[in-house]
């Protein structure tokens, strides 16, 4: 575990991307760029928990940041207003808004637990789409329930317009 002034240094020094960062897809290449540098100073448990190495290098280009839900600026906010006490936190803090950046939601009923709205990902090899629900794990896609067995990833822009959902 790293002292807590040097988190908090490190949290400032995040905070002050806030003057450069104008679009949330600015916001988000800073944050990962500062992820990739800064990866020595987590716990090695948080790398692995909160998979800070694949956030790191995903790659952004392809994603559909601008179709988010992500409000950079509230997130700057509130990481200054209620910042994470531990590395740990500050961890799972930035893998939530990079998932959050990077993955389209839609407003569609989950139907295990009734949520409005799902998370689109797709198959890692087959580009097919799989509506998965935060919530409660649910996950489905045009057919049904999905049981596929791939590992799933954010959908891609181009895959998303081919589709007509962005
Ligand atoms: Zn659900």
């Amino acid at each position: 575990m790293i002292r807590a002034h040097r988190l908090t240094k490190d949290l400032l020094d995040f905070l002050a991307l806030k003057m450069r960062a104008k679009t949330s897809r600015e916001f988000l290449q800073a944050l990962q760029a500062w992820v990739g540098k800064n990866l020595g100073v987590f716990p090695d448990e948080s790398v692995s928990a909160f998979r800070l190495e694949y956030y790191a290098k995903i790659s952004l280009s392809e994603l559909p940041i601008e179709q988010t839900n992500l409000r950079f600026e509230e997130e700057l906010e509130r990481l200054g207003t209620a910042p994470p006490s531990t590395a740990d936190s500050l961890a799972m803090r930035i893998r939530d808004i990079l998932w959050s950046g990077v993955t389209l939601t839609l407003p569609m009923v989950c139907d295990q637990c009734h949520a409005d709205w799902l998370r689109v990902l797709q198959e890692i090899c087959s580009e097919r789409l799989v509506y998965v629900c935060d919530r409660c794990g649910w996950a489905e896609n045009g057919d049904g329930r999905w049981s596929g067995q791939s590992e799933l990833m954010p959908a891609h822009t181009q895959v998303l317009r081919a589709q007509g959902l962005i």
